[in-house]
């Protein structure tokens, strides 16, 4: 996540001849599966089972976060049916890094199976675990570091560090009697990252030489010219922001972006300012992070919101949630004005992060108002304040050019993404028969050196809502859209049974609905023509009924208003 891609289109695999596991090819002993289950087609929810030998290996389990015509929808999972009655079979969920499109749905799936192995780096197990403790789960956890080689059943897994915009990322590369493959994760190539720690392009060209047969490839930024610029040259514009306020300093990040609030920290230092983190997710990550060692938090800068607030103004920073407009964060609660802190004149507001397609309308909302109580407020859009934490156009060839992959299947990316990556493979020398353009549920087989897309299992969305995971369904979304454009109406008509006659008039409930007093009486005459005509043709089921009278009700509201609101009917027996 927090790349400079766009989100989601709307067309899905499912739709493409989706077909039972039992319907797709044998898969050959010595040969490998991968199922992308998520995040191909989409920027979110990144999953991919590899099946060998009877057995499962996972890499990531993410979330993606819906838009605003999902009304209600917290998350959205991945789904797990075609893997859901052999989960005892899963030898580890491998995890590349922290962001939420990476492990965000691993509770959802430790609650199908509790003991499965998580894998993953130090801080990437401990944001997890973080997760998991709201969850009530106390997850099996295996700790890896780059280098490091161990197998998880018949899956002979090696680490690599890469760099990305969050530390201790890992690609993975899976060896099994099919061959060798490389997944990157998210990753970039920064060549002077705060940490130091760079992407491994000396294990990715080891693992070159031995011979790759199958690349997994981050995409998101694959239609991006040239190369990522390095987070180090984000400080000038963030130095100025400390340096020229001359009220107090409020910047609001991913909330697990520790490079970037390392400098925001080094800022405030040396400007003689203290600072308070403030959001749940905030503190907690950034105790985590400097719990063990991620973030260096200089003695004594770092005060509690109380303290921080009984100095004057020219000495705070805070650092928030909320850079992408969430209406529950600190940011968006503060231009508000539903957040102790009063945003006023000489403040700064520093957005340091990205802007996600498809929050542009929520997070300029948040800007206008915060601009309207006088602060400043310097974003991605006036300055220079964010880089992505994806490899451009230029630091995908390189990668194609030192490993030299036989196959390529484009991950983490929407369909134009993916299209762009694949590209970039065929120019740099992959056969184009090999670079194959998947899809959420595409079946890819590695057989005999070669990956072919052999069929596909269904992998549609799975809504989780507030208390339910996979209730809501494209249904009832659909009636959740209609009620907040077109409004509902209720019909309760008091019927007759033996004449199908109405007894009296009926009676019509409006909401969200413009009419005038008394419109509804000239629909009487639809309705009972439409109960006239269901105990003419015998019809006693309550329900045929009432679907008669919808239909009736629908179309006198059409044809009068030309609006299509939700009509709920209810027949009463006289
Ligand atoms: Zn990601
Ligand atoms: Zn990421």
């Amino acid at each position: 996540m927090s790349g400079g891609g766009g989100r989601r289109q709307q067309s899905r695999g499912r739709g493409r001849g989706s077909r039972r596991s039992s319907d797709l090819p044998t898969l050959p002993a010595d040969g490998l599966r991968i199922v992308p289950l998520g995040g191909l087609g989409e920027i979110g929810r990144n999953m991919t089972v590899f099946e060998h030998a009877g057995r499962l290996l996972i890499v990531d389990c993410g979330v993606l976060f819906p838009e605003e015509h999902q009304p209600g929808v917290d998350v959205i999972l991945p789904d797990f049916s075609w893997i859901r009655d052999r989960l005892d079979k899963v030898d580890a969920i491998v995890l590349t890094h922290g962001h939420e499109d990476h492990i965000g749905g691993v509770p959802y799936l430790l609650r199908e199976r509790p003991d499965i192995p998580v894998v993953g780096s130090r801080l990437t197990l401990a944001f997890l675990e973080a997760k998991l403790q709201e969850h009530r789960i106390k997850p099996v956890t295996v700790r890896v570091s780059e280098g490091d080689r161990r197998s998880f059943g018949p899956f002979d897994c090696e680490f690599v560090a890469v760099n990305h915009s969050i530390p201790d990322g890992l690609a993975v590369a899976i060896r099994t009697a099919a061959g060798l493959v490389l997944h990157t994760g998210d990753f970039k190539m920064d060549q002077f990252p705060l940490d130091g720690r760079v992407t491994d392009l000396r294990a990715f060209a080891r693992l070159g030489e031995e011979g790759v047969d199958l690349f997994l490839v981050d995409s998101t930024n694959a239609e991006v010219p040239g190369f990522t610029v390095s987070e180090g040259e984000l400080s000038p514009a963030i130095e100025a922001v400390f340096r020229t306020t001359p009220g107090r300093v409020i910047v609001s990040s991913f909330a697990s972006h520790v490079h970037r609030i390392q400098q925001v920290l080094d800022a405030a230092r040396d400007h003689g300012r203290k600072v308070a983190f403030v959001g749940r997710s905030m503190v907690r990550n950034m105790g985590i992070a400097a719990d063990l060692g991620y973030l260096d938090i200089p003695k004594g800068l770092v005060v509690d919101l109380k303290q921080l607030e009984r100095l004057p103004a020219n000495q705070i920073a805070m650092i928030c949630t909320g850079s992408q407009g969430e209406p529950l964060a600190a940011l968006s609660r503060m231009a508000r004005r539903d957040h102790p802190i009063r945003i006023t004149e000489g403040d700064t507001v520093l957005l340091a992060s990205s802007l996600i397609p498809g929050n542009e309308n929520a997070i300029y909302r948040v800007i206008n108002e915060l601009t309207r109580w006088g602060a400043n407020v310097v974003h991605k859009g006036n300055a220079k304040v964010h880089v992505s934490g994806h490899a451009s156009a230029g630091e995908l060839a390189y990668c194609y050019n030192i490993v030299q992959p036989s196959n390529v299947l484009p991950v983490h990316g929407e369909w134009r993404h993916l299209r762009a990556n694949a590209d970039i493979a065929i120019r740099t020398g992959v056969d184009p028969t090999r670079a194959l353009i998947g899809h959420d549920g595409a079946v890819v087989d590695l057989v005999d050196g070669q990956a072919k897309i052999t069929g596909s299992i269904p992998a549609g969305l799975v809504y989780v809502d507030a208390m339910t995971v996979g209730g809501a369904t494209e249904e009832s979304l659909h009636v959740r859209r209609t009620l907040a454009e077109e409004g509902v109406i209720t019909v309760v008509c008091i019927v007759d049974a033996d004449t199908g006659k109405l007894v009296e008039e009926p009676d019509y409930l409006a909401h969200g609905f413009e009419h005038e007093p008394g419109d509804f009486a000239k629909a009487t005459p639809a309705i009972q023509k439409a109960l006239t005509t269901a105990t003419k043709e015998g019809i006693d089921d309550i329900e045929q009924v009432e679907d008669l009278v919808r239909q009736a009700m629908s179309n006198w509201v059409h044809r009068q208003a030309r609006r299509s609101p939700l009509i709920i009917p209810v027949i009463v027996d006289a």
